[in-house]
């Protein structure tokens, strides 16, 4: 029997996989979230032998069933190819203290690209397979990775188009400039005055508005979202907690079948929330160890079960993870309560009082954060110690984990899950390294960076700086809706 998927909030449609990829979002603005998780039906010692492509297959079939055989494996390898700078996709490196999975290695150096490169694939299908023929506009907001890692998938694919918002003063100069030099006749790209949770929250709305829906679909256009509220999203992530896991065993810190935490910079919730499918489904997974910025909605609410935005949104050097509505959070709360109720009632006070009550404690997820200090100082404690240099947000979550091993709650490997290479953030990595480097011109930056470490810069934003600038919108957050109108005109 297939998998069914159905809204968090109780829309009583229930639809396949395919179709909750084309759809992006419920019509009552809830997540789609699958019926029940299924069971991994392969054991543990097959992986360790696996490509992958091999491994991404053998999780995806599960939670994407309604695909076939050779679709999947088609979306597969047209997503996980050349486009990577290691046939690994996702290698491991090893530090004193743990493991760390390396995410970085797409075309946008962010994580994102993991399930970015296979989103305009599954999608493509999905369209096929429900007989959709009409133009699917992909709305994103992001705050930095999601936006770049979005145009390069969807750029020149034929019936789709796709409009990225940006928080304009909320992004690495680096992340900017990725974006706004998108090529692709069918890219758009506005920065909006406001932080990253007005783009997401306009967003969101374009998406429930009825009117707006109805007057597109008339002229032949379609909805749909590659911003992890998007089950298109969450599912490829699944993969590289199983791959890691495989890793960690291959190289002998651990043994296959025993536990082990991940450790999750985390923004939206949609990284770490693939962590808890993984587990679902059969992983070996003792925590899941959430760190935060100094945005730290998601540290208070694991301590105390209060979710609170009612505080100053800080803009720190971990853009991608300056998000106080973590959107995924929504799906942990169906899976933890079971009920579309209490998430429908929980959602309806965020809007209303910007907060809510509910206790997860006795789930696998602990709650740690890093301050800015401690982040950069983790950076300069791993460059002099062991000569490796990570990214910002990497950081946070490194410097989480010692604070946990430091608190006697470790006891089991750990894997920190890197999301981007320190090349997209080298002004501050550098900054971190050596303070004589603080206020380094961020291009500049890129190329000292290259010098100090003896690693090459990655291609993707090699002369980044010299690029024509293709995009120059910057629009107020309320005129979002009028702006897709436009542009699709
Ligand atoms: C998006 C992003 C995150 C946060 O991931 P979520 O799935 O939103 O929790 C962390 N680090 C980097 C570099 C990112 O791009």
């Amino acid at each position: 029997m297939a998998l069914l998927y159905k809204s968090t909030r109780g829309d009583k449609n229930y639809i396949t996989a395919s179709q909750a990829v084309l759809k992006g979002i419920a019509d009552d603005g809830g997540l789609y979230v699958p019926c029940s998780i299924p069971k991994i039906g392969f054991g543990l010692e097959d992986t360790l032998n696996m490509s992958y492509k091999e491994l991404a297959y053998e999780v995806l079939r599960l939670i994407l069933d309604d695909y076939t055989e050779e679709e999947l494996k088609s979306c597969i390898n047209g997503a996980y190819d050349e486009k990577f700078d290691t046939p690994a996709i996702a290698p491991l490196r090893l530090t004193k203290d743990c493991g760390v999975l390396e995410l970085f290695h797409g075309k946008t150096i962010a994580f994102k690209d993991m399930a970015l490169s296979i989103l305009p694939y599954l999608l493509k299908t999905a369209a096929k397979k429900n007989g959709e023929d009409r133009t699917i506009v992909i709305l994103t907001a992001t705050s930095g990775d999601t936006g770049k890692a979005a145009l390069e998938g969807f750029a020149d694919v034929e019936g789709t188009g796709i409009i990225v918002f940006f928080p304009q003063d909320g992004v690495s100069d680096v992340q900017k400039m990725q974006m706004i030099t998108q090529e692709g006749k069918n890219t758009c790209v506005a920065g909006i005055k406001g932080n990253f949770d007005d783009a997401q929250t306009a967003v969101k709305k374009a998406f429930t508005n009825k009117a707006l829906k109805e007057e597109l679909a008339e002229r032949g256009y379609v909805f749909s979202s590659a911003n992890s509220i998007n089950i298109g999203r969450l599912a490829p992530q699944i993969v590289y907690y199983f791959y890691a896991y495989a890793q960690m065993v291959k190289a002998g810190r651990l043994e296959c079948g025993d536990n082990m935490d991940f450790v999750v910079p985390t923004g939206n919730f949609g990284n770490i929330l693939a962590g808890y499918y993984a587990r679902e489904m059969g992983l070996p997974v003792n925590r899941l160890i959430c760190a935060s910025n100094e945005n730290k909605v998601l540290f208070d609410f694991f301590e105390t079960g209060k979710y609170d935005i009612n505080r100053e949104f800080i803009l720190t050097s971990s853009p991608s993870m300056d998000i106080l509505i973590s959107s995924n959070l929504e799906r942990l709360l169906y899976h933890l309560s079971g009920s579309t109720e209490v998430v429908k009632g929980l959602m309806e006070n965020l809007s209303k009082d910007g907060s809510y009550d509910f206790s997860a404690d006795g789930s696998c997820f602990i709650g740690e954060y890093s301050s800015e200090e401690e982040a950069f100082g983790a950076i300069k404690y791993l460059f002099e110690n062991e000569g490796y240099v990570i990214d910002t947000h990497t950081a946070v979550a490194y410097s989480a984990y010692l604070k946990y091993i430091r608190q006697g709650r470790g006891g089991v490997p750990a894997v920190v899950v890197s999301t981007a290479s320190p090349y997209k953030f080298a002004k501050d990595v550098l900054g971190a390294i050596d303070g004589k480097y603080k206020g380094t011109d961020p291009f500049e930056a890129v190329r000292i960076l290259s010098e100090v470490s003896g690693t090459e810069i990655p291609a993707p934003i090699k002369d980044i700086d010299k690029r024509p600038v293709l995009h120059n919108f910057c629009i107020e957050r309320d005129s979002i809706e009028e702006f897709i109108k436009d542009r699709l005109n």
